[in-house]
């Protein structure tokens, strides 16, 4: 009989939203009456940049003539896009890096597990305590060890180069679930253990498009030496409401290293070029004409404007939280707001507090790690009318 992948059975048994989903669907089964607003899951809701729909109908047209058809694109993505970002997201921030280092795939989030595949299961790998589960997932599943750092409040919710060594480090900025994001002298800390401890940093930064505080850097890249020891994720998911469409993609500098067995130096670009190429069929051409849509100056606006819309949710989820008198941050530079829950209450019986008197959603912080344990996630990805009306629930049940 064929034998499974033991480390499988180490994973933890539901995933988070499939608890939260179940005690929703409980809810709404015995309160069909109550009209259930959900600031939970982390999905985007506001339709797609006219400047995308319009590229990606225009593609759709290609495929009608045989002159324009297109079968298999090249896996690591058109030339087209990697030149856009190459160009928009990178050189336009004195950023030099250039379009072969930059791979496109369809997610964030698988491209964050992939990576595992280019590095030895003996890696010693730290992770944020609370963290967004799927870099813990993939690293149980492969069998790695892995440490985990304080991201909690006694961090400030910036987690901070360890005593001990490792060999890999993820790094979310800005950050989910806690929506803080990291400075440029915390990132230099970060860039210097990687290049003291041989060590590679692999930094998901899928809500960059958030940012708006000066001296936060858009980049990993824009830190001296990350070139030398940082893979970039990023995504058009959150950028562009993507996240139903399936764009995004990964920057593994060519100047790129980790050691072989026999110690000798192997340069990570060519691993993972060879991994992908390998394993992956590339985005849909349709796809990647909408992705290149946003950086035209219509689409810079057009994004600009979605993101302005969920910060200004964030900004209303914010200051009514406070008024309520809950400790929160986040929410400045990234559409999630992290809370405090009130003195000895633990993240699910708040979560359980809010869904049964308020009819609200949320994401107990707990379930990103144990030290996300007395916190809770809301999110600003609501409609402007759903996210009032859920602060207004929250302020009126705190005022009982
Ligand atoms: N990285 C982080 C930190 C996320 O929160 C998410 C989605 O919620 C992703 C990556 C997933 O991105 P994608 O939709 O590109 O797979």
């Amino acid at each position: 009989m064929a034998r499974i992948n033991e480390s499988y059975l180490n994973l933890k048994q539901s995933y988070l939203f499939d608890d939260i989903a179940k005690r929703v669907a409980a809810f709404r089964a015995s309160h069909p009456e109550k009209n259930v607003i959900s600031l939970g899951i982390g999905d985007v809701t506001r339709p797609l940049p006219q400047v995308c729909i319009d590229a990606m109908q225009k593609a759709v047209q290609e495929f009608a003539d045989e002159a324009t058809f297109r079968g298999y694109g090249p896996d690591r993505g058109y030339p087209f896009l990697r030149e856009a970002i190459a160009d928009g997201e990178y050189r336009s921030r004195g950023i030099d890096i250039s379009p072969e280092e930059i791979f496109v795939s369809d997610g964030a989030k698988s491209d964050c597990g992939n990576i595992g595949d280019i590095f030895a299961q003996g890696n010693i790998v730290a992770i944020s305590d609370p963290v967004y589960p799927v870099y813990l997932d993939t690293n149980i599943m492969a069998g790695r060890q892995v440490k985990l750092i304080d991201c909690s409040g006694r961090t400030s919710f910036a987690p901070e180069p360890p005593d001990f060594h490792a060999d890999i480090v993820y790094l979310c900025s800005p950050n989910n679930p806690t929506g803080s994001a990291l400075s440029r002298a915390q990132l230099q800390k970060w860039v210097d253990y990687a290049r003291a401890n041989e060590a590679i940093l692999l930094y998901d930064s899928a809500y960059e498009r958030f940012i708006r505080e000066e001296g936060i850097p858009h980049s990993i890249y824009e830190i001296p030496g990350a070139k030398d020891c940082a893979i970039e994720f990023r995504s058009f998911s959150k950028t562009a409401g993507f996240t139903g469409v399936r764009c995004a993609y990964t920057i593994v500098p060519k100047a790129l290293f980790a050691r072989s067995d026999s110690s000798e130096k192997v340069s990570l670009h060519a691993l993972w070029d060879r991994r992908q190429s390998t394993k992956f069929n590339g985005v849909s051409y349709i796809v990647q004409r909408g992705a290149a849509a946003i950086f035209t100056p219509e689409g810079r606006v057009q994004v600009d404007a979605t993101i302005g819309y969920y910060l200004e949710n964030a900004a209303l989820i914010l200051s009514g939280l406070r008024e309520a008198g809950f400790e929160c941050s986040g929410g400045v530079n990234a559409p999630y707001i992290w809370l405090k829950c009130p003195a000895g209450v633990g993240s699910w019986a708040f979560f359980d507090e809010l869904l049964n008197r308020a009819a609200v959603v949320g994401t107990p912080g707990a379930g990103f790690g144990a030290n996300g344990e007395g916190y809770f996630r809301l999110t600003a990805f609501g409609s402007r009318g759903a996210t009032s009306e859920a602060v207004e629930r929250i302020k009126k049940l705190m005022s009982i």
